[in-house]
């Protein structure tokens, strides 16, 4: 047996063709120093990696127990799925669930940025301070908020407050929203794609992808437009992370870990 193992190992070690799986020299740079090191990277993975065609197909579905139903692209109509899903959908339904997850996890990397602002403004943490205030001003004004002649402190919580719909907002526009260029945002309310808070398109998609919601992919996409706009405009708020921490620095990020 523990041939075996090493004999699997010993072919997973094949020499990944560096020049062939990238053309980025930074890139190419550090898989030369992974192969003297002998580490594998997610490269060699996907070198060795066969993709099960289904899959890539997007045409297997396994969102609830009824399943995994498998459908061919060789035949796509041919059959449904045990709940009645087309192909189309359980493409659809795949595809959504991806943006899905994008989105929760930009929009929960702007929640943290968010909770540690509260914690900040409220004086319940005390190792960050506001360092840009002229950037919080900036950020504030934009979104509507009066600045003239008030304390910074209380600026920041109205701010806080209207970045916080950002994410839990069930309806209306986005506040973000006030920042599109007129003529999109008149064709985004046109295609009844405007979102309305991240946490609430997350929801939905989850729902219409579940078994027996939505069974026309062409609902499915627009959903994922709202979602995804929900995703760039929503993670638009790690801007107060610059009023927090400066502009030039990676602080918000390093702060997550
Ligand atoms: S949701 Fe439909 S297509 Fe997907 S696994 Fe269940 S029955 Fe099969």
């Amino acid at each position: 047996m523990a041939e075996e193992v090493k004999e699997v190992t010993e072919k997973k070690k094949k020499e990944l063709p560096i020049a062939e799986v990238t053309t980025c020299k930074s890139t190419q740079q550090m898989l030369r120093k992974a192969a003297e090191d002998g580490v594998e990277t997610a490269m060699h993975r996907a070198a060795d990696m066969k993709a099960c065609p289904i899959g890539a197909d997007s045409a297997c579905c396994k969102h609830c127990a009824m399943g995994p139903c498998r459908l061919s692209s060789k035949d796509p109509y041919g059959k449904t799925g045990v709940c009645g899903a087309s192909i189309d959908i359980i493409a659809s339904r795949n595809f959504a669930r991806m943006v899905a997850c994008g989105t929760a996890a930009h929009t929960d990397h702007g929640m943290t940025m968010l909770d540690v602002f509260r914690g900040v403004v409220q004086g319940e943490i005390k190792d960050y301070q506001i360092k840009d205030e002229q950037k919080l001003l900036d950020v504030a004004e934009g979104l509507g908020i009066e600045t003239e002649g008030r304390a910074i402190k209380e600026i920041a919580m109205d701010l806080y407050e209207e970045l916080e719909r950002t994410y839990t907002q069930v309806e209306g526009e986005i506040p973000y929203a006030n920042r599109v260029p007129p003529k999109t945002l008149e064709k985004w309310r046109e295609a009844g794609i405007v979102p309305r808070g991240a946490m609430r398109e997350i929801m939905e998609i989850m729902h219409r992808t579940h078994m027996g919601v939505d069974q026309d992919y062409e609902n499915m996409v627009k959903q994922c437009s709202r979602t995804a706009l929900a995703d760039g405009w929503g993670g638009s708020t790690s801007r107060c992370g610059h009023g927090l921490f400066g502009r030039e620095t990676g602080e918000h990020h390093r702060q997550r870990s």
